[in-house]
Parts: structure tokens; sequence; C-alpha cells
């Protein structure tokens, strides 16, 4: 899978490369964006980076870590 540069998190080394994160679609379709150390990938299809991999990325925002 082809990850996304992500422009708010580095992820390179993050401790959560490997993780998954089961997104729901608009159409109710479960897909999984997973943090590697390229960024993001997901298994929906779209090539670009999709509304998943954003709404991830909000939940780092609205997170301390
Ligand atoms: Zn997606």
């Amino acid at each position: 899978m082809f990850s996304h540069n992500s422009d708010k998190i580095d992820t390179q080394g993050h401790p959560f490369v490997g993780v998954q994160w089961t997104v729901v679609g608009s159409k109710g379709d479960n897909y999984s964006v997973e943090m590697t150390d390229y960024g993001f990938s997901c298994n929906c299809p779209a090539y670009r980076k999709c509304k998943h991999i954003k709404g991830v990325e909000e939940r780092f925002e609205n997170v301390d870590i």
C-alpha cells in the first residue's frame, strides 16, 4: 500500500508505526488506516490522501500524546 506523508505528524520512528485504525466511510464501509514510517496508508480505493487518513490525523491533533 502507498503511504501518504503527513504534514502534521512526524511518523518516522513514531511509536504508533504499525498501528491500524478502523475508519467508517460515508457509506458505512470500514477502512483500515495504518501508520508507517513514511506516513499513513489506507485500503480504500482512493489513491490520494483520503478523508480517512485525514480523520486519523485529526485524532492526533485533538489529543496530547
Ligand atoms: Zn481511505
